[in-house]
């Protein structure tokens, strides 16, 4: 890595809330270094960085990362997916051992726990899915994503009706009795109360995504003794860094308030 942020370049793997403030608090600190924030192309309307580059769509597989990394000179690549996309982070820890770039990941803190949790750990959708019936719930708020709800697909579910928000509609196979709620984070309290009591929802579903934006449905549920369904996060790629927020981020890549003012 360059002595001084007025050289760096970055490669940020983004996605998150965390990928964006961590270009824009770049441009604002390190205003010389070179950054750049890939998004992987599934949202139409995605929320972008202020600042710095941007690139949009897989770039073919690790070898193909591995080779961005060196043609466009990156000194450090961050790793700011979601704690969900397994793939991505395995790729970029075998692009970056592969060209020899420095990297690391950003990945926020699953969320917390509170003794007024009712907490149902499941390994995957697929065991999140077989776990509902023996709840004895009836109305179900499932936040898990666009992405593997034919998991919730099968006739042994087909008693349950399905509150479903997701930020673009999914594809089919859906669960059979489906209400669909197209929406975007951040959400408050409030607003997450109010839709717990109006949909009478009796059981929520999530990933331990973490993160503020979306926190208020587990505070809302936890306030009505809801039980929630927590889908446990896919283990993280061996041996790659990890640091939990962006002021940490900008602390391993070197960059301090100030710094660039000894740029040239
Ligand atoms: P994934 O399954 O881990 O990755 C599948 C493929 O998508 C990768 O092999 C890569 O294609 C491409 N890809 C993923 N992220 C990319 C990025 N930031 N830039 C360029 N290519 C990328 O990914 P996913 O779970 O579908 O997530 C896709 C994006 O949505 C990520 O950026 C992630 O941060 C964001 N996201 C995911 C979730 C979730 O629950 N999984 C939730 C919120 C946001 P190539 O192999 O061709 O390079």
């Amino acid at each position: 890595m360059p002595d001084r942020p007025c050289d760096l370049r970055v490669l940020i793997l983004g996605g998150t809330t965390e990928a964006r403030r961590l270009a824009d608090a770049l441009a604002a600190e390190a205003p010389h270094a070179h950054v750049t924030t890939s998004l992987a192309g599934r949202v139409a309307d995605p929320a972008t960085p202020a600042a710095g580059e941007l690139r949009v769509g897989g770039f073919g597989g690790p070898g193909a990362l591995a080779a961005w990394l060196v043609a466009h000179r990156i000194d450090v690549l961050v790793d700011a997916t979601h704690p969900f996309a397994a793939t991505i982070s395995a790729h970029a820890a075998e692009a970056a051992t592969a060209s020899g770039t420095d990297h690391f990941a950003l990945r926020r803190p699953g969320w917390p726990t509170d003794p007024r949790d009712r907490r149902h750990p499941a390994r995957s959708l697929a065991d999140a899915a077989a776990q509902l019936p023996a709840l004895g719930a009836e109305r179900v708020f499932l936040t898990t994503g666009r992405q593997g709800l034919d998991a919730f697909a099968g006739p042994e579910l087909d008693g349950l009706r399905f509150l479903v928000r997701t930020v673009e509609p999914p594809e089919p196979p859906l669960p059979r009795d489906i209400r669909l709620l197209l929406d975007r984070g951040p959400y408050t309290l409030e607003g997450e109360r109010a839709l717990l009591l109006d949909h009478r929802v009796d059981v929520l579903v999530t990933k331990d995504s973490g993160g503020a934006a979306t926190e208020a449905k587990l505070v809302a549920a936890r306030e009505l003794g809801l039980p929630v369904v927590m889908i446990e996060r896919p283990p993280p790629p061996e041996g790659v860094p990890e640091v939990p927020d962006v002021p940490a981020a900008l602390a391993r890549l070197g960059v301090s308030r100030g710094a660039a003012d000894t740029c040239p």
